[in-house]
């Protein structure tokens, strides 16, 4: 990732820790500020900052490969992040992840591809204020894609926003997508 997208990243990443450390209380001479900086520079080449109505996807192509990294606030999946207090909202939990399994509910690509891995990172809900949910899908493809649909903005509709961060033979690049928007790779 170049320096370019670091230092964008960046830009987002503060604000948000600002507000995640607002109320830690300066000790050991380190001030909250000097927290937030050293927080948001440790994380700088890792996925966004956890902002719900936002999420990550790294789309990394190859050859013949195309593997997709989606990282989401739990809340955008489920619409709360605690664990679930009755069976209304543990119905709405296995609903989502049973959408998540199946990522033809989530991507669409236009090429010749067939999905060859699947794995899904999901929180224990209730453990932490935050949590996200995360999922990677590595298609084999005989031919590659030129666009990605994404059926995911209608299946997860509290997704707004979604960062890419596009790796491939022909270079990197980064999109800000908005709801209903896809993937141009080209
Ligand atoms: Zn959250």
């Amino acid at each position: 990732m170049s320096q370019f997208l670091c230092s964008k990243h960046l830009l987002v990443k503060v604000p948000y820790m600002f507000i995640a450390f607002s109320d830690i209380r300066p000790f050991h001479g380190i001030s909250a500020l000097a927290l937030a900086l050293l927080a948001s520079g440790a994380f700088a080449h890792e996925h966004g900052a956890h902002v719900h109505g936002t999420a990550d996807l790294d789309v990394a192509i190859d050859e013949k490969t195309v593997t997709l990294s989606f990282t989401s606030p739990a809340d955008n999946i489920y619409g709360f992040e605690h664990a679930s207090t009755n069976a209304a909202e543990s119905a709405v939990v296995v609903h989502a992840i049973a959408a998540l399994r199946d990522p033809a509910n989530l991507f669409t690509l236009n090429g010749n591809c067939q999905l060859q891995t699947r794995t899904l990172n999901l929180p224990e809900l209730g453990k932490t204020e935050h949590s996200d949910v995360s999922g990677e899908f590595s298609y084999y493809c005989t031919k590659l894609p030129t666009q990605i649909d994404l059926p995911i903005w209608g299946m997860f509709p509290r997704m707004h926003n979604l960062t890419v961060d596009i790796a491939a033979p022909s270079g990197q690049k980064e999109l800000r997508l908005q709801s209903g928007q896809p993937i141009i790779l080209k």
